[in-house]
């Protein structure tokens, strides 16, 4: 593909859209160069604002005819490196995408615009008693459209499932200027599932315009056990009893000590600071249920080990335990100059065991890992400790994620659990997959994207990427991230 001079795609950005939609300064761009995973920045040939899907449709055109890539970002709260911008790319921010656009109680269901804050969709349909319930711990500021590209998760999903569980239907314009609708308000849509496809692809197959989500009426009440234990092997087996005893808490979510210390230093929680871990598990549903479910989930801790528990008393005090928790990654950021957070996924039975070689490779490593993480969904978190400007940290930190990322493979997990591939764990994907589906993965891509403009070089490797990885890996080594300036 021969593309069109940089300032020429400028200049056409600029004839297409609104004055101010258009940024170029490199002050200006500074905002856009990283998403979460800060380790990695690009500064994109233009960010623009689009406001309106026709907007939206011009600048694709304008990226159709230029040649030139576009990188859609909700929030930039990505941990992956997905909003990461080209540095021959338009990057193409949906903030100004912020309307909910209309509430249906009786449909229970939303019509929202892709920039609308995941939180705001539960704050506006509060007063009818209804809230949105995947809730990232990000949801203060990622947008819903980033929820849908990387199929988000949080702590109430290991009950009310996953993004793509919780959203009837996508809007979206794909590169060639053409609406789909994926997906439908009823209960079935006939056809492919292209609604389920579109749930973590990453900005790769389409632009999402509108998006119906689903409500949920707000339980009558809830309560959180909080459970301590002297070691984090018996805080993986107490949720695997947990789940094992027919309990599917609303959430249920661990802790180490590092990561409980962090925390309370910022904001007092009240969490055990002796206990090498604790538990969060939280239950919902009619004050009966709850009563019980609770007194179960009690039972099953003791038995496996618990040396203190609580249960919060009041809705402050259950919202003060889910506080910590919430702000672990800003606490950890607080003890640390970096941090990098690995999301894999594992089986849950395999939890004691991943988190004890988690600690080997700690020690390999010499860098510190905090744990906080989505235990029952068996959704791993370690956040490394590094930094950056001591010389070849980075790169441990990037050999010791990917050292855990194929434990996840070996123990039957996954690469991801909520955050996405991006280009954090593009080398993994050879890993995780057969050639002859890496191969589907590219071709479903051609389909919706055949000259490779939306967010290419991200979640699907190329053949020769794999190549390499392959190589690397059969001598011992590790295949950097694709080449990017770190920081
Ligand atoms: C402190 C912290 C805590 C977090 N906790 C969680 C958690 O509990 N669970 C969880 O799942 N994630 C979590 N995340 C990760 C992140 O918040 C989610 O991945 C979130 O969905 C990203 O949304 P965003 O709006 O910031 O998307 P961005 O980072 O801007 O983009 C993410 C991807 O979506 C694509 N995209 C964005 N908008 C569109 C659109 N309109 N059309 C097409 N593609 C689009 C981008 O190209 C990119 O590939 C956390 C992040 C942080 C920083």
């Amino acid at each position: 593909m021969s593309a069109v001079p940089k300032p020429a795609t400028s200049e056409r950005l600029r004839a297409a859209l609104p004055a101010g939609s258009v940024l170029t300064e490199r002050e200006d761009l500074k905002p856009y160069e990283c998403d979460g995973l800060s380790a990695y920045r690009e500064t994109p040939i233009a960010a623009v604002l689009p406001s309106d899907e026709a907007q939206v449709a011009a600048i694709l055109k304008v990226a159709r005819e230029t040649k030139t890539p576009v990188v859609a970002r909700g929030s930039g709260t990505g941990l992956s490196g997905g909003a990461l911008p080209l540095p021959d790319g338009i990057l193409m921010s949906m903030a100004k995408f912020n309307r909910v656009v209309d509430v249906n109680p009786a449909a229970r269901q939303a019509r929202v615009q892709p920039g609308v804050t995941n939180l705001r969709i539960s704050q506006h349909v509060g007063g009818l008693g209804l809230y949105y319930a995947p809730d990232p711990s990000s949801q203060i500021a990622c947008s819903i459209g980033g929820n849908v590209a990387e199929n988000s998760g949080g702590v109430h999903c290991l009950k009310y499932g996953l993004t793509v569980h919780n959203v009837a239907r996508v809007r979206a314009l794909t590169i060639e200027g053409d609406v789909v609708e994926l997906g439908s308000e009823g209960l079935d849509a006939p056809g492919y599932d292209l609604l389920a496809l579109a749930h973590g692809s990453e900005g790769l197959l389409a632009i999402t315009l509108e998006i119906t989500v689903k409500l949920l009426p707000k339980p009558e009440a809830a309560q959180v056990v909080m459970a301590s234990f002297p070691d984090v092997e018996s805080a993986g087996e107490a949720v695997a009893n947990v789940i094992g005893a027919g309990i599917v808490p609303a959430g249920l979510e661990m802790m180490d000590k590092l990561a409980t210390r962090a925390v309370e230093d910022f904001v007092h929680a009240g969490y055990d600071l002796e206990a090498e871990a604790i538990l969060l598990a939280e239950s919902d549903g009619t004050r009966e249920e709850v009563a019980h479910e609770t007194a179960k989930m009690i039972e099953v801790m003791r038995a496996s080990g618990a040396t203190d528990i609580r249960c919060s008393q009041s809705e402050a005090e259950r919202l003060r335990f889910w506080s910590g928790r919430k702000a672990a990654f800003p606490a950890v950021g607080r003890i640390s100059p970096d941090y990098y957070c690995i999301d894999g996924s594992i089986p849950r039975g395999a939890l004691a065991h991943v988190l004890t070689r988690t600690n080997e490779l700690s020690d390999r490593y010499q860098l510190r890992c905090a744990n906080v993480f989505h235990a029952g969904d068996g959704n791993l978190h370690p956040l490394i400790l590094y930094d950056a400007n001591i010389r070849g940290e980075l790169e441990r930190t990037e050999k010791f994620a990917a050292d855990l990322l194929e434990i996840c493979i070996e123990v039957g997990g996954t690469i991801t659990g909520e955050h996405g591939v991006g280009i954090e764990k593009i080398n993994q994907m050879c890993s995780q997959f057969r050639p002859a589906e890496l191969a589907q993965f590219r071709a479903v891509k051609a389909a919706f994207d055949p000259e490779g403009l939306l967010n290419p070089g991200k979640m699907v490797p190329t053949l020769h990427r794999c190549a390499e990885y392959g190589a690397m890996r059969v001598k011992g080594g590790a295949l950097p991230h694709p080449d990017l300036p770190r920081f």
